[in-house]
């Protein structure tokens, strides 16, 4: 309440900001917003409802009005060059008819979930996502590609590789600094492995938080890449033949300070409990793959040829297998998840690795840390894994895993008829 009431008073005395822009994601993670006059929010921020019937994931038709509630610790000011004149940002959170979260609104289940911990154990659940994206040529690349049957460039250069003045730089550039007029903790970016990729790297945050951001920062990217006359593109693989885009997860748990997965005297120096943690996640790798790989484009990804998992396993060192335990320190030890295709709803992503990793049942089979499991190379088999699992039941309710399960096979169900009509290169194809 004292963060809310700071809020409201800024935006009543900073007579510049004319509008305010709620945020929130359908279940599938696309991002939506509400433009809000800035007058009539700081009068009705406590009564505001919306329809949610036109949301993906969200309500039938016959009950569809929501009440959306302002989550005033989520705030973020908008450049104007980017977001257009007088314009603050702040995440929403969909509330059900009785008052509570609203169950398809992940980002309020994410949120409850990491304050009941927080409440009950101490812990402070931390994310860090490397988001890795392509670049091409035209502010509609996807209609061109209809069209011509590819993507186009926008440079050729290669890893870590930019000169100044080259287009992939600038637009890196550009992005770097919206990031940080937002208040972003930069820490690296470079050009990837492909030719066009990008990635750029800031801080690990809370969980809450960090899945904001991951939102944000695709928004960003978007929108500069556009006003170059160019498009980011998220699909985990534009491309056949070279790299895809990842979004890597690293997680790591602390409390009162200490980061509760690091330990010099264990196994690749991280705990036990970071150990169990791993172990549970493994032994949902199947269950929750349709959660962290939701697009049947994301299935094209997984091959370790290119940089990609494609084995339910953990390793130091092989960039092939779902888990990877990174080099680190007391502040920096963590776990990371490779398996996460960048178009996944992250807040789903966030909360079922948590989840699972905390809450799932520990492996029956003994080491299943080097075992022989593969992740499924194609979303229908994600699909059946998903639908079958009693675990994604328990993470998400019937109702909702239903209605994830259904627009992901809508999805897929699309997908073949584009292909044989649309595509002309078999080499390419997304969803
Ligand atoms: N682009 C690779 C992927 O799809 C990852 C490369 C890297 O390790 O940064 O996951
Ligand atoms: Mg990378
Ligand atoms: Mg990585």
């Amino acid at each position: 309440h004292v963060i809310q009431e700071q809020r409201l008073k800024y935006l009543t005395d900073e007579k510049r900001i004319k509008a305010v822009t709620v945020l929130f994601s359908d279940l599938e993670g696309r991002l939506h917003m509400l433009d809000y006059d800035k007058k009539f929010l700081v009068k009705s921020y406590d009564n505001l409802t919306f329809d949610g019937s036109s949301i993906r994931g969200f309500t039938a038709q016959r009950e569809s009005d929501l009440r959306l509630g302002i989550d005033w610790s989520a705030f973020y000011w908008a450049p104007a060059d980017v977001f257009g004149p007088g314009k603050v940002l702040v995440f929403g959170e969909v509330i059900d008819k009785q008052g509570g979260t609203y169950s398809a609104d992940i980002r309020g289940v994410l949120k409850k979930f990491s304050q009941e911990l927080h409440e009950k154990q101490g812990y402070t659940l931390n994310a860090a996502n490397e988001i890795e994206g392509f670049l091409f040529e035209g502010t509609d690349a996807e209609r061109l590609f209809h069209e011509t049957g590819k993507f186009e460039y926008v440079n050729k250069g290669g890893y870590y590789h930019s000169l100044p003045g080259d287009p992939l730089r600038e637009f890196i550039d550009m992005t770097a600094e919206v990031q940080r007029a937002m208040g972003f903790e930069n820490e690296k970016d470079h050009p990837e492995v492909a030719p066009s990729q990008f990635e750029i790297n800031y801080s690990y945050g809370e969980v809450v938080a960090a899945a904001d951001q991951i939102q944000l920062y695709k928004l960003i990217c978007r929108q500069v890449a556009n006003q170059m006359g160019m498009t980011a593109s998220f699909l985990p693989k534009p491309v056949v033949g070279v790299n895809g885009s990842g979004m890597h997860t690293n997680v790591s748990i602390t409390k009162g300070g200490k980061n509760l997965f690091w330990d010099p005297k264990g196994e690749e120096k991280i705990s036990k409990m970071a150990w169990s943690f791993v172990d549970r996640i493994l032994t949902h790798g199947n269950d929750i793959c349709l959660l962290l790989n939701a697009s049947v484009n994301a299935y094209r990804r997984l091959d370790p040829h290119f940089e990609a998992p494609n084995q339910i396993k953990a390793s130091a060192v092989d960039r092939g297998s779902m888990i990877r335990i990174p080099i680190g320190n007391e502040k920096s030890s963590r776990v990371e998840v490779r398996s996460v295709g960048p178009d996944a709803n992250p807040y789903m992503v966030l909360y079922s690795i948590f989840k699972s990793g905390l809450d799932g049942e520990t492996a029956k089979i003994k080491n299943l840390r080097q075992a022989e499991r593969y992740l499924p190379d194609n979303v229908y088999t994600a699909l059946e894994n998903f639908r079958e699992s009693a675990w994604t039941t328990k993470l998400l309710g019937a109702d909702v895993k239903g209605r994830y399960a259904d627009l992901k096979q809508a999805s897929a169900d699309r997908c073949p008829r584009l292909l044989g009509t649309v595509v002309k290169t078999p080499e390419i194809q997304f969803h």
